[in-house]
């Protein structure tokens, strides 16, 4: 090999509708092989598989970060994810379209967090064919995160109710232990502090 150093990002899609919370590395997932979701998950599973046998097989010197949901400044304001979703339709006064009964948990990394833990974990020489998660810990129901974008943005918004997406997972939330003891890496924005920095942005465009 030439010494080139390879980061494959994964995802928290790997771990499907988790059945153990919050998800450890060591935790396999929970994932419908043939489901509307299946395109992602497996090919992230695949992508973990080949990266480890490049590792195993050649020696490269390959590391993987399970990324968790993520969210700022620069997003595309139709990406279709939750909080583009929320600040853009309460910033319009459009209802925020709230997807099953809102009671699903997921825990939200400020890009800035994220982009740290990342190079962290390229320049450290303790990640070489370790998994690791990225992502913040401080876990919301998506019908609590609603409200505070309403709160927050003064809007006058409806809050309303469609249908939960096939597969869509229950809970999700980051054990962050081994970046912590790897990388001695761990957010530093709030929600709240990261949602005012994004609600700026997307008032701007
Ligand atoms: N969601 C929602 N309304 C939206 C967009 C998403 O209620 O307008 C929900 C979605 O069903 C999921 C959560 O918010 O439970 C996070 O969705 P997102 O697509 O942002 O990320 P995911 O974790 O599903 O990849």
């Amino acid at each position: 090999t030439h010494g080139a150093q390879f980061l494959f990002t994964s995802t928290s899609e790997v771990y499907g509708d988790p059945k153990e919370h919050p998800q450890k590395e060591t935790y396999w997932g929970n994932v419908n092989p043939s489901g509307v979701r299946a395109c992602y998950d497996e090919s992230k599973r695949f992508g973990e598989m080949m990266t480890l046998l490049y590792v195993g097989k050649h020696g490269v010197d390959a590391r993987i970060a399970r990324i968790f949901n993520t969210y700022g400044s620069r997003m595309r304001p139709t990406d279709g994810r939750v909080i583009s979703n929320f600040i853009n339709q309460a910033l319009e006064d459009k209802p925020l379209t709230v997807y099953g009964d809102g009671t699903q948990t997921r825990s939200f990394c400020y890009v800035s967090d994220m982009v740290e833990g990342i190079l962290a974990m390229m320049v450290s020489d303790k990640t070489k064919g370790e998994v690791v998660n990225l992502g913040n810990p401080e876990e919301y129901q998506v019908i609590d995160l609603a409200k505070k974008i309403k709160k927050m943005t003064g809007s006058s918004s409806n809050i309303t109710f469609e249908a939960l997406p096939q597969d869509d997972p229950e809970v999700r939330r980051p054990d962050i232990a081994k970046a912590k003891q790897l990388l001695d890496w761990k957010p530093t924005i709030s929600l709240d502090e990261g949602l005012t920095k994004t609600i700026e942005y997307y008032q701007r465009l």
